[in-house]
């Protein structure tokens, strides 16, 4: 009778390691979500541009599913509904994993000046998206 239910109990202890090991299998599958860390919105972070002149943004990305897009929208925050929107699909930062994202990205003549809210998205190869977000302030040109 005693080595019955130590069997038992054996058994009890094998399914429960074996159901274990399963879920850490299905851990170590999934892929860790794009991770964006914005450093410079503006000339040295100032988070300011100009109308008709360009912003320089400043990004580094980590993306273990490989980079598939990268979306940027920065919309007036009050006073109408301008928005300017701009996407990279293809080019030097598609299909990488760490990627430093540099551009300057242009601001046109006729945006109207005040405070503006960036959006910046990554998107993987596995669909997974993550979104910094940053306050731009911007301002008509001097001319
Ligand atoms: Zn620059
Ligand atoms: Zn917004």
């Amino acid at each position: 009778m005693k080595s019955i239910k130590y069997q038992i109990i054996a058994l009890f202890f094998i399914s429960v390691l074996s159901l274990g090991f399963v879920a850490c299998d299905k851990d170590d599958d999934s892929t860790a979500k794009p991770v964006i860390t914005l450093t410079e919105v503006g000339h040295e972070n100032s988070k300011t541009a100009t109308a008709g002149d360009d912003m320089h943004l400043e990004a580094d990305i980590v993306a273990e599913g490989l980079i598939a897009r990268i979306d940027i929208e920065i919309h007036l925050e009050e006073g109408g509904d301008y928005e300017i929107e701009l996407s990279y699909t293809d080019g030097k930062y598609i299909g990488v994993r760490n990627t430093e994202f540099h551009e300057h990205i242009d601001i046109p003549a006729d945006a109207p000046a005040g405070e503006y809210h960036l959006h910046f998205t990554v998107t993987d190869k596995a669909g997974q998206q993550t979104t910094v977000e940053s306050d731009v302030n911007i301002v008509a040109s001097e001319e």
